[in-house]
């Protein structure tokens, strides 16, 4: 594949009417001297504001300015699959709109990309966001998917990273997907790496995203978890743990049996046969689970190719 400029950013856009402006321009200013030949891909993910309209002057005075707009709105993970898709850059940079994130920050993230890395992963090691329920929950959450996926990020969530190209192809994004394209990228052999990077408080407006949303990143974890698994298999995981818990019953059926012929306990109200029965079942329950799983992980490789996303109309890219 023949790259047509050497730098993709990609900005998935919600209603950021005010910060529309000054993204352009941060994002030019820092662009300026790094000697690179970029494009700019900003996705509006069915704004209700004068979002577009903005995005279409820019687009209009910037030919380096890609527009997408989108039917309604489809999420951020699918805007930027959106931008992604649509990237012509050998380096492909996903950036938030309401400049949380630094444009500065770039150079350095393309430095290490230079070093041979593929994935570069930013870190708000300075996080300017609530702790209740924005901080703390983020901890809670990259400890699990540290845990579950095995690639030690501090911070999943950011954001601000650098992926070489190839790494983006043939990963499928939905849900709250973006923050676990490291970990599904390292399966395959990519490089990956973190780096200390600026965070902002939101330049105007306010987040999009409450509590509600880390309950839908445990629950895209887990299908991750399957994903990760489907080279061992999830009927291997699940299956593991159900023969353990059948043999458990086994040994505590056996013990019962024991307790009565052997030493005539009465097996009336015996917590020891309501502790055999649970376990069988248990185990039953787990390997039924390990299928479900497979079929599960089954269904998302067919199910690959669906669109997650539909556009309405592009501005400067060539089949809009
Ligand atoms: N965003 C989007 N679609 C949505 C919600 C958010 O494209 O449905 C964009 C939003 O405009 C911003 C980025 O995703 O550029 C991050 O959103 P936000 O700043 O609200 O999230 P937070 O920084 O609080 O995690
Ligand atoms: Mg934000």
């Amino acid at each position: 594949m023949r790259f047509l400029v050497d730098l993709s950013i990609v900005v998935p856009i919600y209603n950021e009417e005010e910060n529309i402006p000054h993204l352009h321009g941060r994002v030019s200013e820092a662009m300026a001297g790094a000697g690179v030949d970029y494009e700019l891909i900003l996705v509006d993910d069915g704004s209700s504001d004068g979002s577009f309209v903005l995005l279409r002057e820019i687009a209009e005075r910037d030919p380096r300015v890609k527009v997408i707009r989108f039917r309604r709105n489809f999420g951020q993970t699918a805007a930027m699959a959106a931008g992604f898709d649509a990237a012509r850059g050998e380096v492909v940079v996903p950036m938030d709109g309401d400049l949380q994130n630094d444009p500065a920050d770039i150079p350095m993230l393309l430095a290490k990309i230079d070093e041979g890395y593929d994935v570069v992963s930013g870190w708000r090691k300075d996080r300017q966001d609530t702790f209740i329920n924005r901080r703390l929950p983020s901890i809670i959450a990259n400890g699990l998917i540290s845990r579950m996926t095995g690639v030690h990020l501090h911070d999943y969530g950011c954001t601000l990273k650098a992926y070489r190209r190839e790494v983006l192809d043939g990963v499928n994004l939905y849900g709250e997907m973006h923050r676990f394209v490291p970990a599904l990228a390292s399966q395959v052999g990519a490089r990956v790496t973190e780096l200390p990077v600026r965070h902002h408080p939101r330049l105007h407006g306010i987040s999009k995203y409450g509590i509600s949303r880390t309950m839908r990143v445990v629950l895209d974890l887990m299908t991750v978890k399957f994903l990760l698994s489907y080279s061992t298999k999830p009927i291997q995981l699940f299956g593991k743990w159900g023969i353990y818990t059948i043999l458990a019953g086994v040994a505590s059926g056996s013990l019962t049996l024991y307790m009565k012929f052997f030493e005539g306990m009465s097996m009336n109200r015996n917590p020891l046969l309501i502790l055999t029965a649970f376990l069988l079942f248990g185990g039953v329950q787990f390997i039924s689970l390990g299928l479900l799983g497979e079929v599960s992980a089954r269904t998302y490789h067919e199910s690959q190719g669906k669109p997650i996303y539909v556009i309405r109309e592009k501005i400067n890219l060539s089949d809009g």
